[in-house]
Protein backbone atom coordinates (compact mmCIF):
# COMPACT_ATOMS: atom_id res chain seq x y z
CA UNK A 1 0.00 0.00 0.00
CA UNK A 2 1.57 2.92 -1.10
CA UNK A 3 -0.43 5.07 1.28
CA UNK A 4 -1.79 4.59 4.71
CA UNK A 5 -4.04 6.64 4.62
CA UNK A 6 -6.17 4.42 2.38
CA UNK A 7 -9.70 4.35 4.17
CA UNK A 8 -9.83 0.32 4.35
CA UNK A 9 -6.63 1.27 7.28
CA UNK A 10 -7.52 0.78 11.23
CA UNK A 11 -6.17 3.84 12.85
CA UNK A 12 -3.53 3.20 14.35
CA UNK A 13 -1.72 4.91 17.56
CA UNK A 14 2.10 5.38 17.52
CA UNK A 15 3.82 6.70 20.98
CA UNK A 16 7.20 7.99 20.42
CA UNK A 17 8.88 9.15 23.72
CA UNK A 18 12.72 9.91 24.32
CA UNK A 19 14.71 12.79 25.60
CA UNK A 20 15.28 16.34 23.77
CA UNK A 21 17.30 16.43 21.25
CA UNK A 22 17.19 12.28 19.75
CA UNK A 23 15.31 13.40 16.59
CA UNK A 24 11.53 12.62 18.40
CA UNK A 25 9.66 15.96 16.26
CA UNK A 26 11.43 15.54 12.99
CA UNK A 27 10.88 12.00 13.09
CA UNK A 28 7.29 11.73 14.18
CA UNK A 29 6.55 14.88 11.79
CA UNK A 30 7.69 12.60 8.96
CA UNK A 31 6.25 9.25 9.66
CA UNK A 32 2.75 10.70 10.32
CA UNK A 33 2.97 12.60 6.90
CA UNK A 34 4.25 9.52 5.18
CA UNK A 35 1.70 7.33 6.36
CA UNK A 36 -1.08 10.51 6.27
CA UNK A 37 -1.59 10.08 10.32
CA UNK A 38 -2.10 13.22 12.37
CA UNK A 39 0.21 14.39 14.76
CA UNK A 40 0.79 15.70 17.79
CA UNK A 41 3.76 17.30 19.96
CA UNK A 42 2.72 17.25 23.19
CA UNK A 43 6.17 18.95 24.35
CA UNK A 44 4.61 21.75 22.67
CA UNK A 45 1.32 21.89 24.86
CA UNK A 46 3.70 21.81 27.83
CA UNK A 47 5.79 25.15 26.42
CA UNK A 48 2.55 26.76 25.85
CA UNK A 49 1.10 26.18 29.33
CA UNK A 50 4.40 27.78 30.74
CA UNK A 51 4.74 30.23 28.57
CA UNK A 52 0.94 31.47 29.76
CA UNK A 53 2.39 31.03 33.29
CA UNK A 54 5.51 33.33 32.00
CA UNK A 55 3.25 35.88 30.55
CA UNK A 56 0.51 36.11 33.47
CA UNK A 57 3.54 36.47 35.72
CA UNK A 58 2.38 33.33 38.03
CA UNK A 59 5.48 32.30 40.57
CA UNK A 60 6.80 29.23 38.92
CA UNK A 61 8.94 28.26 41.78
CA UNK A 62 5.76 27.75 43.92
CA UNK A 63 3.85 24.06 42.70
CA UNK A 64 0.96 25.01 44.32
CA UNK A 65 0.40 28.81 42.21
CA UNK A 66 1.02 26.57 39.04
CA UNK A 67 -1.91 24.08 40.11
CA UNK A 68 -3.97 27.37 40.95
CA UNK A 69 -3.86 28.12 37.65
CA UNK A 70 -3.51 25.08 35.69
CA UNK A 71 -6.57 24.76 34.30
CA UNK A 72 -7.07 28.42 33.00
CA UNK A 73 -5.52 28.54 29.68
CA UNK A 74 -7.07 27.12 26.40
CA UNK A 75 -4.66 25.33 24.42
CA UNK A 76 -5.56 24.03 21.50
CA UNK A 77 -3.33 21.78 19.18
CA UNK A 78 -3.66 21.53 15.21
CA UNK A 79 -2.63 17.93 14.00
CA UNK A 80 -1.62 17.93 10.89
CA UNK A 81 2.21 17.21 10.35
CA UNK A 82 2.62 19.25 7.29
CA UNK A 83 1.65 22.61 9.36
CA UNK A 84 1.91 21.91 13.11
CA UNK A 85 -0.25 24.86 15.32
CA UNK A 86 -0.71 25.88 18.86
CA UNK A 87 -2.49 28.53 19.98
CA UNK A 88 -3.34 29.78 23.77
CA UNK A 89 -6.07 31.52 24.55
CA UNK A 90 -6.82 32.12 20.50
CA UNK A 91 -2.96 33.57 20.35
CA UNK A 92 -0.99 31.60 17.86
CA UNK A 93 2.04 30.69 20.00
CA UNK A 94 4.16 28.68 17.77
CA UNK A 95 7.34 31.26 18.21
CA UNK A 96 7.31 31.98 21.51
CA UNK A 97 7.43 28.34 23.04
CA UNK A 98 10.58 28.12 21.70
CA UNK A 99 12.18 31.13 23.99
CA UNK A 100 14.99 29.90 26.09
CA UNK A 101 13.27 31.43 29.04
CA UNK A 102 10.38 29.14 28.45
CA UNK A 103 12.32 25.99 27.47
CA UNK A 104 14.42 26.44 31.00
CA UNK A 105 10.94 26.79 32.52
CA UNK A 106 8.92 23.91 31.21
CA UNK A 107 10.20 21.31 33.54
CA UNK A 108 9.19 23.26 36.91
CA UNK A 109 5.64 23.60 35.22
CA UNK A 110 5.62 19.91 33.68
CA UNK A 111 6.42 18.48 36.98
CA UNK A 112 3.06 19.60 39.02
CA UNK A 113 0.50 16.98 38.69
CA UNK A 114 -2.44 19.02 38.03
CA UNK A 115 -0.79 20.75 34.84
CA UNK A 116 0.12 17.32 33.63
CA UNK A 117 -3.85 15.86 33.79
CA UNK A 118 -5.19 19.04 32.09
CA UNK A 119 -2.50 18.24 29.38
CA UNK A 120 -3.16 14.48 29.12
CA UNK A 121 -6.54 14.30 28.72
CA UNK A 122 -6.28 16.97 25.96
CA UNK A 123 -3.90 14.42 24.95
CA UNK A 124 -6.02 11.34 24.80
CA UNK A 125 -9.26 13.59 23.55
CA UNK A 126 -7.07 14.21 20.19
CA UNK A 127 -5.67 10.60 19.83
CA UNK A 128 -9.46 9.54 20.22
CA UNK A 129 -10.76 12.13 17.67
CA UNK A 130 -7.70 11.06 14.69
CA UNK A 131 -9.49 8.91 12.03
CA UNK A 132 -6.47 7.71 10.50
CA UNK A 133 -4.45 7.22 13.37
CA UNK A 134 -1.87 9.43 15.08
CA UNK A 135 1.78 9.71 15.96
CA UNK A 136 1.87 11.34 19.40
CA UNK A 137 5.58 12.58 21.09
CA UNK A 138 6.19 12.88 23.92
CA UNK A 139 8.37 11.78 27.29
CA UNK A 140 5.53 9.83 28.59
CA UNK A 141 3.02 9.10 25.96
CA UNK A 142 3.87 4.96 25.88
CA UNK A 143 3.64 4.53 30.04
CA UNK A 144 0.67 7.20 30.68
CA UNK A 145 -0.66 8.90 28.22
CA UNK A 146 -1.76 6.17 25.76
CA UNK A 147 -0.62 2.97 27.44
CA UNK A 148 -2.46 0.51 24.82
CA UNK A 149 -0.59 2.30 21.86
CA UNK A 150 -0.27 0.24 19.01
CA UNK A 151 3.48 1.12 18.48
CA UNK A 152 5.94 2.14 21.24
CA UNK A 153 8.96 4.16 19.95
CA UNK A 154 11.72 5.27 22.23
CA UNK A 155 14.25 7.18 20.80
CA UNK A 156 17.74 7.31 22.67
CA UNK A 157 21.13 9.12 21.36
CA UNK A 158 24.00 9.88 23.03
CA UNK A 159 24.55 13.44 24.75
CA UNK A 160 27.24 14.75 22.57
CA UNK A 161 25.05 13.83 19.52
CA UNK A 162 21.57 15.67 20.77
CA UNK A 163 23.54 18.58 21.96
CA UNK A 164 25.05 19.08 18.56
CA UNK A 165 21.40 18.40 16.90
CA UNK A 166 20.17 20.99 19.53
CA UNK A 167 23.01 23.56 19.01
CA UNK A 168 22.54 23.24 15.21
CA UNK A 169 18.73 24.06 15.59
CA UNK A 170 19.47 26.79 17.34
CA UNK A 171 22.05 28.24 14.67
CA UNK A 172 25.09 29.00 16.50
CA UNK A 173 24.55 27.98 19.93
CA UNK A 174 27.44 27.11 22.07
CA UNK A 175 27.43 23.21 22.04
CA UNK A 176 28.94 22.90 25.63
CA UNK A 177 26.30 25.04 27.25
CA UNK A 178 23.52 23.29 25.42
CA UNK A 179 24.68 19.86 26.26
CA UNK A 180 24.33 21.19 30.28
CA UNK A 181 21.03 22.61 29.27
CA UNK A 182 19.65 19.58 27.90
CA UNK A 183 21.32 17.09 30.87
CA UNK A 184 19.41 18.82 33.10
CA UNK A 185 16.45 19.45 31.34
CA UNK A 186 16.29 15.48 30.72
CA UNK A 187 17.30 14.53 34.85
CA UNK A 188 14.74 16.89 35.98
CA UNK A 189 12.51 15.37 33.46
CA UNK A 190 13.24 11.85 34.35
CA UNK A 191 12.89 12.38 38.45
CA UNK A 192 9.76 13.54 38.65
CA UNK A 193 7.53 12.08 40.58
CA UNK A 194 4.32 12.48 38.15
CA UNK A 195 4.84 10.23 35.20
CA UNK A 196 8.81 10.79 34.46
CA UNK A 197 10.38 10.72 31.17
CA UNK A 198 10.74 6.61 30.69
CA UNK A 199 10.80 3.71 28.29
CA UNK A 200 7.97 1.71 28.30
CA UNK A 201 8.22 -2.10 29.01
CA UNK A 202 7.10 -2.81 25.35
CA UNK A 203 8.83 0.26 23.47
CA UNK A 204 11.24 -0.32 20.84
CA UNK A 205 14.47 1.17 21.37
CA UNK A 206 15.97 2.75 18.62
CA UNK A 207 19.39 4.41 19.17
CA UNK A 208 19.52 7.20 16.87
CA UNK A 209 23.39 8.06 17.65
CA UNK A 210 24.98 6.89 14.19
CA UNK A 211 21.46 7.06 12.52
CA UNK A 212 20.82 9.88 9.79
CA UNK A 213 17.00 11.22 10.11
CA UNK A 214 15.79 9.72 6.70
CA UNK A 215 17.46 5.90 8.26
CA UNK A 216 15.46 7.02 11.85
CA UNK A 217 12.18 7.68 9.70
CA UNK A 218 12.52 4.69 7.67
CA UNK A 219 13.02 2.76 10.77
CA UNK A 220 9.78 3.65 12.62
CA UNK A 221 7.75 3.50 9.37
CA UNK A 222 8.73 0.12 8.37
CA UNK A 223 7.62 -0.81 12.41
CA UNK A 224 4.24 1.03 12.04
CA UNK A 225 3.64 -1.04 8.39
CA UNK A 226 4.91 -4.35 10.26
CA UNK A 227 2.01 -3.60 13.21
CA UNK A 228 -0.45 -2.96 10.44
CA UNK A 229 0.14 -5.83 9.00
CA UNK A 230 -0.02 -7.78 11.83
CA UNK A 231 3.51 -9.01 11.98
O1 LIG B 1 9.77 17.98 23.55
P1 LIG B 1 10.09 19.33 24.14
O2 LIG B 1 11.55 19.53 24.37
O3 LIG B 1 9.47 20.46 23.41
O4 LIG B 1 9.40 19.27 25.58
C1 LIG B 1 9.46 20.37 26.46
C2 LIG B 1 9.23 19.90 27.89
O5 LIG B 1 7.87 19.49 28.05
C3 LIG B 1 10.06 18.73 28.39
O6 LIG B 1 11.35 19.12 28.82
C4 LIG B 1 9.20 18.20 29.54
O7 LIG B 1 9.39 18.97 30.71
C5 LIG B 1 7.79 18.49 29.05
N1 LIG B 1 7.13 17.30 28.49
C6 LIG B 1 6.58 16.42 29.37
N2 LIG B 1 5.86 15.35 28.90
C7 LIG B 1 5.68 15.17 27.59
C8 LIG B 1 6.28 16.06 26.66
C9 LIG B 1 7.02 17.11 27.15
O8 LIG B 1 6.72 16.56 30.58
N3 LIG B 1 4.94 14.15 27.16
Amino acid sequence: MENGAAPTAKPVIVAIDGPSGTGKSSTSKAVAAQLGLSYLDTGAQYRAITWWMVTNGIDLEDPTAIAAVAGKPEIVSGTDPAAPAITVDGVDVAGPIRTQEVTSKVSAVSAVPEVRARITELQRSLAAGAANGIVVEGRDIGTTVLPDADLKIFLTASPEARAARRSGELKGADVAATREALIKRDAADSSRKTSPLAKAGDAVEVDTTELTLAQVIECVVTLVEEKRAGK
